[in-house]
C-alpha cells in the first residue's frame, strides 16, 4: 500500500451555507466565498484529524465564517453548524447537537 495519498478531494458539496461572523444576515453558499476563503474551507475539510470540530473558519484574510448548514459529510464532521432557528444574540448558540449517524 502507498503510504501516502496526494489525491486531493476538493469535490464538496454545493449546498453548504456560511455566513460571516457577527453578520447572520449576510448567507452566502460556499461556492460564492471568496476565493481565498473559499480555499481555506476546503482546505480544513479535507484535513483529516481527529481534532474536535471547528466553531468557525478563519481565514488568512482575516474573514471569519460560520457554517450556517451543510449536506455533505465531511463538513459537518469538521464544523459546528450554526444553523436553525435565529439566535438573538451571543452565548447560548445552539440547543441541540445534530448526531447525524451513518
Ligand atoms: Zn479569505
Amino acid at each position: 500500500m502507498p503510504g501516502k495519498s496526494r489525491k486531493k478531494t476538493e469535490t464538496l458539496r454545493p449546498d453548504t451555507t456560511l455566513t460571516p461572523v457577527g453578520e447572520p444576515e449576510a448567507e452566502v453558499y460556499v461556492w460564492g466565498l471568496p476565493g481565498c476563503c473559499l480555499r481555506s474551507f476546503k482546505e480544513a475539510v479535507v484535513k483529516l484529524g481527529g481534532e474536535r470540530r471547528l466553531l468557525e473558519l478563519r481565514c488568512s484574510c482575516e474573514r471569519a465564517w460560520q457554517v450556517t448548514s451543510s449536506l455533505d459529510d465531511r463538513v459537518l464532521e469538521r464544523f459546528v453548524t450554526h444553523g436553525g432557528p435565529r439566535v438573538g444574540g451571543k452565548g447560548m448558540g445552539w440547543r441541540r447537537t445534530p448526531s447525524h449517524s451513518i
